[in-house]
């Protein structure tokens, strides 16, 4: 096998997602729905790439920046507030950004925010002023606080960051929050947002100058094709051939449609896709501009 240091020239790319927690499914599932296939080690760390030259490496989501940032990794799947938190603690030393968003991938969303006691009210950035703030995310909190002109002190946890207000070691805390039920069982509620994050694909800031850049545009292309279908559907209907261009106005996200002649000259048979999500409503007002047997089929694959 090639050399793992990142200045060397290597044939294979490497993609960090995370081991074990709420990335991990969704991020495997996402790059075997790329076409992509693994042979397990037995440590089940490193997975070896079997339809192409495409290895996983397993491990915390923490650890991913790091990896890219030294090369070890060239791309990874983790969440923006990860990435971003590496980004902020850089800058805030003065060091350059190692890595980049290079797709948002639709899952794992939730927000950084800050939180208050139930009790008090919420007047603004200025209200934090002297407060003792904890959070895991030292360095997005201080870039925000740099911004508001807000002079607080920072409590650095790993963990269990909402019971620091009841246990006296800080006012109020900086957190991930997707449904809210973890703040509210802590007698807390969302004040201010200091990120809205989902999971990326993060990678190098320049392209590759070896066998991995034809790799990684590869695997883009099937990236991209697939988080395009996921809200896709192929409509299928028919009405006059008059009625068309008042039926097509109604499907701004869909792509140039097929139409087939089925009734002499009269009616057509419209092939389409869209690419929002095709509610009811969208399929009765449809049928109220003329169309008729309107059919919805999910789309599996597409290479354009
Ligand atoms: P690891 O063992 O890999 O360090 P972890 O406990 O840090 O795991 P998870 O709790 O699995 O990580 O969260 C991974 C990512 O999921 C977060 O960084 C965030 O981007 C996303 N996420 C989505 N919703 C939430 C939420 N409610 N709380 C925490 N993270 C969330
Ligand atoms: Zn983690």
């Amino acid at each position: 096998m090639s050399p793992v240091n990142g200045g060397a020239t290597r044939d294979r790319l490497r993609i960090a997602i995370q081991k074990s927690g709420r990335l991990s499914e969704p991020a495997r599932a996402l790059l075997a729905s790329c076409g992509l296939s693994w042979r397990e080690s037995r440590d089940k760390l490193f997975c070896y790439g079997e339809t192409l030259p495409v290895d996983l490496l397993l491990v915390r989501d923490d650890d991913i920046p790091g990896l890219l940032a030294d090369g070890v990794c060239d791309y990874g799947i983790v969440g923006r507030n990860v990435l971003e938190e590496q980004a902020a603690d850089r800058a805030l030393r003065g060091l350059p950004a190692v890595s980049k968003e290079v797709r948002p991938l639709g899952f794992g969303g939730c927000r950084l925010d800050i939180a208050i006691p139930e009790a008090q009210a919420w007047d603004g950035p200025q209200q934090l002023q002297g407060t003792r703030i904890a959070t895991s995310y030292p360095g997005l909190l201080q870039r925000w606080l740099d911004v508001e002109g807000v002079q607080a002190t920072i409590v650095n946890l790993s963990g269990s960051v909402e019971i620091a207000p009841r246990l006296g070691q800080a006012d109020v805390i900086c957190d991930l929050v997707s449904s809210g039920a973890t703040l509210t069982a802590n007698q807390l509620k969302p004040a201010v947002t200091l990120l809205r994050s989902e999971a990326v694909l993060a990678g190098p800031m320049r392209a590759f100058t070896d066998a991995r850049g034809e790799l990684a545009a590869l695997l883009l292309r099937r990236l991209d094709g697939v988080l395009r279908l996921r809200d896709s559907r192929l409509l299928m209907f028919q009405s006059s051939r008059a009625g068309v261009p008042a039926l097509l106005k109604l499907l701004p996200d869909a792509e140039p449609p097929t139409l087939l002649q089925v009734d002499g000259a009269e009616t057509v048979a419209l092939q389409v896709l869209c690419h929002g999500e095709m509610t009811w409503q969208r399929l009765e007002d449809l049928k109220h501009a003329g169309a008729a047997g309107l059919m919805v089929l999910p789309v599996e694959r597409m290479l354009a």
